[in-house]
């Protein structure tokens, strides 16, 4: 998506990342929910149901697929996807998986079909039919598979078909984080990576994460970089404050994917409704992108509303970029 992490970013995270469930700030229900998955599956000896991850970039789903492998005691297996473009694919990965490993299957709502329906079988009886050979002379033989865990992440539950989806036996929902909780990640964050910072300056930081650890660990580093150059090393909250202004994050944490795509909705299309691809197109976009990942928060803010008629502006939308609803417009 176009808020994944980038290879440099991904070393660091993977630094910043909570190894258990105690550590995981946040998501309380589904920490506590998930929390009884495990230790119960634990105590009967199985392998526990498999769990559908769903919610927006970074919000900590691979973290907490990384965190059920470590509570679980075993080895964790990580693909994609748009990486399993076959069901031979998938069948190598299956087959070569140990007794209770975690398989993690990112953007699980991206996999070729041939493969969905391989891992259907795989999720409910351990088992695959492999095809050999083509056309008539074709044969499906039948191989079992060690029990495993499958941890699926999407962010785009919705676009799960139904067979899929009913094969978890757990599905978590991740939300936006509160500031509160935000603040205590990136204080922990900048433990973790020696930064000096007061709590205002952390309060703030936190305010415009968009809810979002990734974001608020991003940031972070933003203020740090521009203390350390500028003011001397300890983030304060008026460093942060101009370091926010200079990467262009605004007090709401609105950033410029979400500032172009409500920019555009209000400026070119009079505050809609406009359909999402027309949207998406208007401001250079992919319109998964504009609906995963510029959206969710917007609608969050109270800034966008999405109808059957198109996206919408609020009157909110209209005061925070400063603008003035024409009289004709429809909220
Ligand atoms: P994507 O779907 O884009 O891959 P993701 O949902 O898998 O994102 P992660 O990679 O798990 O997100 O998390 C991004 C970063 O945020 C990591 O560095 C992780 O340490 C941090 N993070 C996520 N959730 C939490 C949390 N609850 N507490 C502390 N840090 C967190």
């Amino acid at each position: 998506s176009g808020d994944a992490a980038s290879p440099e970013e991904e070393v660091i995270e993977a630094a910043l990342r909570p190894k258990q469930l105690d550590d995981f700030i946040g998501q309380d229900r589904v920490r506590e929910q998930l929390s009884l998955v495990l230790h119960s599956a634990l105590r009967r000896g199985r392998t526990p149901d498999h769990v559908l991850l769903s919610g927006g970039p970074g919000l900590g789903k691979t973290t907490l697929a990384m965190i059920i492998a470590a509570e679980l005691g075993r080895p964790l297996r990580i693909s994609s996807g748009p990486a399993i473009e076959r069901a031979g694919d998938l069948a190598a990965i299956l087959s070569t998986l140990s007794e209770g490993e975690v398989l993690f299957l990112d953007e699980i709502h991206r996999m070729a079909r041939p493969a969905e329906e391989m891992l259907y079988m795989a999720m409910e009886d351990f088992r695959v039919d492999v095809v050999v050979g083509k056309g008539p002379g074709a044969t499906a033989i039948p191989l079992d598979i060690a029990p495993f865990t499958l941890v699926g992440a999407t962010t785009r539950a919705g676009m799960l078909p139904g067979p899929l989806r009913d094969r978890f036996g757990f599905v978590a929902h991740m939300d936006f984080y509160g500031p509160a909780e935000l603040e205590v990640i990136v204080q922990r964050s900048a433990r973790l990576l020696d930064v000096r910072i007061d709590d205002d300056a952390a309060a703030e930081v936190a305010g415009r994460s968009r809810g979002t650890p990734r974001i608020a660990n991003r940031l972070l580093r933003r203020v740090r970089d521009f203390a350390e150059v500028r003011t001397g090393g300890e983030v304060t909250r008026d460093s942060a404050r101009a370091a926010l202004k200079l990467y262009e994050v605004d007090e709401r944490g609105l950033d410029r994917l979400d500032r172009a795509v409500l920019g555009s909705l209000l400026r070119k299309f009079g505050g809609g409704p406009v359909g999402l691809s027309t949207l998406a197109v208007s401001v250079g976009e992919e319109p998964e992108t504009v609906e995963v990942v510029a959206e969710p928060f917007l609608v969050r803010q109270g800034l966008l509303a999405r109808t059957p008629r198109g996206r919408i502006a609020t009157p909110a939308a209209w005061a925070h970029l400063g603008l003035t609803a024409p009289p004709t417009a429809p909220l």
